[in-house]
């Protein structure tokens, strides 16, 4: 940061408390995760300089010949982690991915499943405060309350009622597997298209830790910066026959120049999944949270629908007497970084909650295993059972920083 820290040192200063609160701390949000170097260097890198409209072989700006190059690449290896056709990489992020496949085949008013963002779906699935709960006639479908999984003869019966013509499936807080083939069929039953959002998942559908949409689904979209490790973005997979709608929706549809340097450091991301270690970092996800779900329950606090299949668990602390928010705030405060969150039968705002939402992917890629995750899960039953306990928070901190330490973001 020498450059930075000479030019403009007060966002210098913020970067390096941000460094040290990422250092310190244990980050368990379920949607964040640490690039590696290799993906920080090509998101700094010049490839910013560019515009680059249009796609390979088809720009509007010359000079973009090693843009070519890297989009290409990045291209060809989404294709091969996730065995699909055509693939974009341009997504400025996981909604404007979601964005495109929607304007691929909707006109404004056209009626949309969902998942509902209070039992586990996402914003750009169909929120009356996204562009896409404005833009179409949205019906949601949520868990069953008592298993607290979906229930897909109840989503196949909405499907029925109310003919969509996308059906959108994936989440941002379901911890169990999702029956994608499911999901395909009940929209193929009603002629609708269907896409599935697996910005959450993408690292464990790539290696095999959760069954794969692609080749399954009409489409696929993600982010790169969950699971997948990647910078910050989106991107689409969808057969040959859905390639130039696709992309036509993205540029010129929705976006103007591509972010160049993102999608270089996305390549780089994909080619990191390809690598046999990267199914044993998600192989690590899933047992840590496993172990995590194992102790919380051990404690006492419940996990909704009794445990986890992927990276992620949801707490319900309604039994504690508790918000969601209370417990995020004492956390926090512990070092350990968590979400509130909506949970089945939820009976707050979003801003309060009921649940907590918690999350491997981080704390995994630096080297953390099940022992950490059981030592962890006994620090956060601790501070939620007695959330007033300024002593008990304090000396966590203490703990959490002492082995947040052990184990470097970056190891020299
Ligand atoms: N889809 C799902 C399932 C998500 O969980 C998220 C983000 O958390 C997104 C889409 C949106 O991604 P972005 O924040 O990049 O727009």
């Amino acid at each position: 940061m020498s450059y930075l820290s000479h030019t403009d040192p007060q966002i210098a200063d913020i970067i390096e408390k941000e460094r040290q609160r990422q250092v310190g701390g244990l980050e368990l949000i379920a949607s964040e995760n640490l690039v590696s170097r290799a993906v920080l260097e090509a998101m700094g890198s010049i490839m910013t300089n560019k515009y680059a409209e249009g796609y390979p072989g088809k720009r509007y700006y010359g000079g973009c010949e090693f843009h070519d190059m890297a989009e290409n690449l990045a291209r060809d290896r989404a294709k091969q982690l996730f065995g699909a056709e055509h693939a974009n990489v341009q997504p400025h992020s996981g909604t404007q991915a979601n964005m495109a496949v929607y304007f691929s085949v909707m006109k404004c008013g056209d009626p949309l499943m969902s998942m509902s963002l209070s039992q586990g779906g996402h914003l750009s699935h169909g929120s009356p405060v996204s562009f896409s709960g404005t833009f179409y006639t949205v019906s949601q479908y949520g868990v069953d309350l008592k298993t607290e999984t979906l229930d897909y003869g109840v989503v196949a019966e909405m499907a029925r009622k109310v003919r969509p013509k996308v059906i959108v499936c994936g989440a941002s807080a379901y911890p169990r597997i999702i029956d994608f083939k499911a999901f395909q069929e009940i929209a193929d039953d009603v002629g609708a298209v269907c896409m599935a959002d697996i910005a959450h998942i993408a690292g464990l559908c790539a290696t095999g830790f959760h069954p794969s949409p692609v080749g399954t689904v009409d489409f696929t979209t993600s982010t790169t910066h969950k699971t997948l490790r990647g910078p910050r973005g989106g991107f689409i997979l969808c057969n040959n026959d859905r390639a130039a709608a696709t992309d036509k929706a993205i540029f010129p549809g929705m976006q103007g120049g591509p972010l160049m340097h993102t999608i270089a450091a996305k390549a780089v991301c994909f080619k990191e999944a390809l690598s046999p270690s990267f199914a044993d970092y998600q192989r690590q996800i899933v047992k840590n949270a496993k172990a995590m779900a194992e102790v919380l329950s051990s404690e006492g606090l419940r996990v909704v629908s009794g445990g986890t299949d992927n990276h992620l668990i949801l707490l319900d602390l309604s039994a504690q007497h508790i918000t969601g928010l209370e417990a995020e705030v004492a956390l926090g405060k512990a070092g350990i970084t968590v979400n509130k969150n909506t949970i089945p039968n939820e009976t707050r705002s979003p801003f309060v909650t009921s649940g907590l939402r918690v999350g491997t992917p981080a704390v995994t890629s630096r080297g953390m295993k099940e022992e950490n995750m059981r030592q962890i899960g006994h620090w956060i039953a601790s501070i939620v059972k007695d959330i007033k306990n300024e002593a008990v928070i304090g000396k966590i901190r203490t703990d959490v920083e002492a082995m947040a330490t052990r184990y470097p973001l970056y190891p020299e």
